[in-house]
């Protein structure tokens, strides 16, 4: 299980187109700070992409996170090579003001479509790097009540540039009814504020096992995660990621426990390929337009 990410099970076709254009895959987490966006970055890929520079001492904290910073990783799976990409970035909610708090995130996602604009407009095309941002993980705060005005300002300025996921953070903290009637509201709140979160897309011509997916992984939206990086011992005496409680054992890849599965599922099984065709179709292609617009071109 540890390293296993499962894309090299993505179907035939797209992965042959995949693995000769050459694979990257960029996600971002967005949120609060303290809801565990880096946390649940090393959960995703496993193998922790931020290596202690030093050996931490057994209780330190897991260093804020500061600046938004991209870390990328090569991993092989059945010889299929995939660039991943994860961008972390910086809670906010911590100040008294946060009205502009938005601001660097969406700066850094259009950064990476001039880039692309840019490696377009050259005269050899031939190796274009594309960083653009393909999901883009928002967690909320599990506080069982609504969405707060923060995450709407937060989602409203993201959902034109792109593919949004909510999350519901932390999710260990709440029980399953709170978790099934916080994620109602959570639609809820998004639908009645014009939010667009991803759709996932409903294939007509599939297996009945693939459409069953699709719509086991449609319906855990937002999905309900927990992180962790550490390994504890489940009461039967297997060794899980998880965390340990007083009470029990929280495991990270039970679907009992929690949407983690599924989430990475999506991301780096399912999806990707819709993702990145919704990123490059419709995200990119609508901001390249008003680009050139404002430019007068
Ligand atoms: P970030 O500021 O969003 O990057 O949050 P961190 O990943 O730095 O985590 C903040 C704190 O929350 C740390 O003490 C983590 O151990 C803890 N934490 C992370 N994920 C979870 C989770 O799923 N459940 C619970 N209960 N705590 C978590
Ligand atoms: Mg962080």
């Amino acid at each position: 299980l540890m390293g296993y990410v499962g894309f090299a099970n993505l179907p035939n076709q797209v992965h042959r187109k995949s693995v000769r254009k050459g694979f990257q895959f960029t996600v971002m987490v967005v949120g609060e700070s303290g809801l565990g966006k880096s946390t649940l970055v090393n959960t995703l890929f496993d193998t922790p992409l931020y290596p202690p520079k030093e050996p931490l001492a057994p209780n330190a904290e897991r260093p804020q996170t500061v600046a938004i910073e991209s870390i990328s990783a090569d991993i092989e799976e059945n010889g299929v090579r995939l660039r991943l990409t994860v961008v972390d970035t910086p809670g906010f909610g911590d100040f008294v003001n946060n009205d502009d708090s938005w601001k660097p995130i969406v700066e850094n996602i259009e950064s990476r479509f001039d880039s692309y604009l840019e490696q377009e407009n050259r005269v050899n095309r031939l190796k274009i790097v594309d960083n653009r941002v393909h999901a883009c993980l928002y967690f909320i705060q599990p506080t069982g009540h609504a969405l707060k005005p923060l995450d709407i300002e937060f989602m409203r300025r993201l959902h034109t540039k792109v593919n949004l996921i909510p999350i519901i953070a932390k999710a260990d903290t709440l029980t399953d009814d709170e978790v099934a009637e916080f994620k109602a509201r959570i639609l809820a709140d998004i639908a009645y504020h014009n939010i667009h979160i991803f759709q996932a897309p409903t294939y007509e011509n599939e297996d009945e096992e693939t459409i069953a997916e699709a719509e086991e992984i449609a319906s855990k939206i937002p999905f309900a995660v927990v992180g962790s990086d550490k390994v504890v011992w489940a009461p039967d005496g297997r060794q899980v990621r998880g965390r340990s409680y007083p009470w029990g054992v929280i495991e990270v890849d039970n679907e009992e426990h929690c949407d983690f599965v599924k989430l990475r599922q999506m991301l780096v099984r399912t999806y990707m390929e819709e993702l990145r065709e919704y990123t490059n179709d419709v995200l990119y292609e609508n901001w390249r337009t008003e680009k050139l617009l404002s430019m007068g071109v």
